[in-house]
């Protein structure tokens, strides 16, 4: 059947997205396939529509729970019912049931971990998997600015399943990191889809402050006089409940405040809220944002500077879906990387913290024939957040202790932190090395994605003279700021005067 076809008749959608065709086509005639495409492209649908042409089922890993069930919803809104996402949401009775009829199910989530799952992974192998699709595959790579650990034992998982044909999805990924998804997944022959990270209708705008204090007034009356609906992003929750306040109180705006530490239904309500127009402001850490399909998004405005150029490009990537203008504008005062770097830090388990748990291993005999038994409480006696202490049981689950001593566990898990904090902190550095640049921000994204420009815009960074008075609702020019930027855009204006003057 025509593809055009069926992507009306299924998914009501009157033509493809840029590289959806392409990435679909691929699959369809039997190629491992890797595709990047920008965030909101719809890369879903490279999976939702050959499964629903390929006999069998789809096994789709994904890392983030939230977005499975996002997943699953859009599904379930165009009539596929035969859709489950197995992860920690379902109740032991409900695993246990879905387990014994995944034969009923075209379309089966996955997280890694649950994949890794010795038990599930058996009855997975009793399907015929005719598509493994790994989602957000940046995952992978540990150069990637998200590497997961249970993501990169995807290679064997895969073999396991006799090397079915493979899609890897990822909207952020350097070449590096491309080269390192293709080499772990085994993958030699792999039909490469990769289209441009390039948002032509998003212009880039960095603006340096002296202190915080200043940041709150600039934040106070970007918001006022910018279009709406726009998202700040903040990287404490603290600081994002604070300014979503503050405008809510000041009457600037309707702004709400939306990051992790809220409990899921609050999360539901704000999102809904912001999705349906009663919100014009969300104050957000990066917990936001993830499978959000607002079109609309008129600005992305960072009060903090995100710990690496791919999160900075996913968080901005959320503005301007329907193609208009729209604007980025990064907020930063010279020291801003402090707070990443703790960030980057606390993302890993201390020096301390690891030679305790050894200690309390060795103390309390945790070792027996070759393998640990831990201990959950040590995680809250040893104040271990989740993430670290992933890090952790990923390595005492998977060493094997028959040739591997304590003390070598120990300093090998030691060696891999020291690694991480290194690999975080160069890429804390080239963020801050963007901000500092006075060279075009677009180019200098897409040479760090190793891209090069090739249709240059109009309106493009602050560097190359964008104003944020064009993305204003009143381009009233009383604003302090709407003069700053004239005054940039007249300096810029004299600096081609005077490159003309001299060539001349
Ligand atoms: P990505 O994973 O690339 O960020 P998603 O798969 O979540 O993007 O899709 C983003 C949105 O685009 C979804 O709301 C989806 O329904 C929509 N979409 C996908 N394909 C098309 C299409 N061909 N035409 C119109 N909308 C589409
Ligand atoms: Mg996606």
């Amino acid at each position: 059947m025509e593809l055009e076809k069926v992507l009306k008749e299924h998914f009501g959608f009157q033509s493809f997205k840029t590289g959806q065709k392409e990435v679909i086509t691929s699959i369809l005639s039997g190629q491992h396939t890797l595709a990047m495409l920008p965030t909101g492209t719809g890369k879903s649908l490279c999976y939702q529509l050959p499964g629903l042409m390929l006999k069998g089922q789809v096994l789709i890993i994904s890392p983030l729970l939230s977005l499975m069930q996002d997943q699953v919803e859009h599904f379930k809104k165009f009539g596929e019912k035969r859709v489950i996402a197995l992860n920690s949401f379902l109740s032991a009775d409900e695993r246990q049931n879905a387990l014994h009829q995944l034969y009923q199910y075209k379309f089966i989530f996955i997280s890694p971990e649950m994949l890794l799952v010795p038990f599930i992974l058996r009855k997975l192998q009793e399907l015929t998997i005719s598509l493994f699709v790994v989602d957000e595959a940046h995952c992978i790579s540990q150069w990637g600015f998200d590497f997961r650990p249970d993501y990169s034992k995807l290679g064997e998982v895969r073999k396991k399943f006799g090397n079915p044909l493979t899609l890897a999805l990822t909207a952020t990924a350097t070449k590096k990191v491309r080269e390192d998804i293709i080499r772990s997944l085994d993958l030699d022959e792999i039909n490469k889809i990769e289209s441009t990270i390039d948002r032509p209708n998003i212009g880039f705008y960095v603006k340096e402050l002296l202190d915080y204090r200043e940041k709150q007034g600039i934040v106070c009356e970007l918001v006022a006089n910018l279009k709406k609906p726009g998202i700040i992003y903040f990287s404490s929750k603290k600081m994002a409940e604070q300014m979503a306040s503050l405008l809510a109180e000041k009457g600037i705006c309707r702004a709400m405040a939306y990051h992790g530490g809220l409990d899921q239904n609050t999360r539901i309500l704000i999102q809904q809220q912001f999705l349906y127009g009663q919100l014009d402001v969300i104050c957000a850490t990066s917990a936001f944002g993830m499978g959000i399909n607002k079109e609309n998004i008129r600005f992305i405005l960072h009060y903090h500077m995100p710990m690496q150029i791919e999160s900075y490009l996913q968080e901005i990537g959320r503005a301007g879906r329907d193609g208009k203008p729209s604007i980025a504008i990064l907020l930063y005062t010279p020291g801003d990387e402090q707070l990443p770097m703790q960030l980057a830090e606390s993302e890993l388990p201390s020096e301390q913290q690891i030679d305790w748990l050894f200690k309390m291993i060795d103390e309390k005999q945790m070792l027996k024939d070759g393998k640990i038994t831990l201990d959950i409480k040590l995680m809250d006696l040893g104040g271990f957040s989740e993430i670290q202490w992933r890090i952790i049981e990923d390595f005492v689950i998977n060493s094997p202790l028959e040739t591997v001593s304590l003390k070598q566990l120990q300093s090998l898990i030691k060696q891999f932190v020291q690694e991480r904090l290194t690999i975080k902190k160069n890429n804390i550095y080239r963020m801050k090395k963007w901000v500092e640049s006075r060279f075009c921000r677009r180019e200098n994204i897409l040479q760090y994605f190793d891209e090069t420009l090739l249709n240059k815009v109009n309106k493009c960074c602050d560097i190359c003279g964008l104003q944020i008075i064009d993305y204003q609702t009143s381009k009233s020019s009383n604003d302090p700021l709407v003069k700053e930027t004239e005054q940039n855009w007249k300096e810029y204006l004299a600096k081609i005067l005077i490159n003309s003057e001299l060539r001349e």
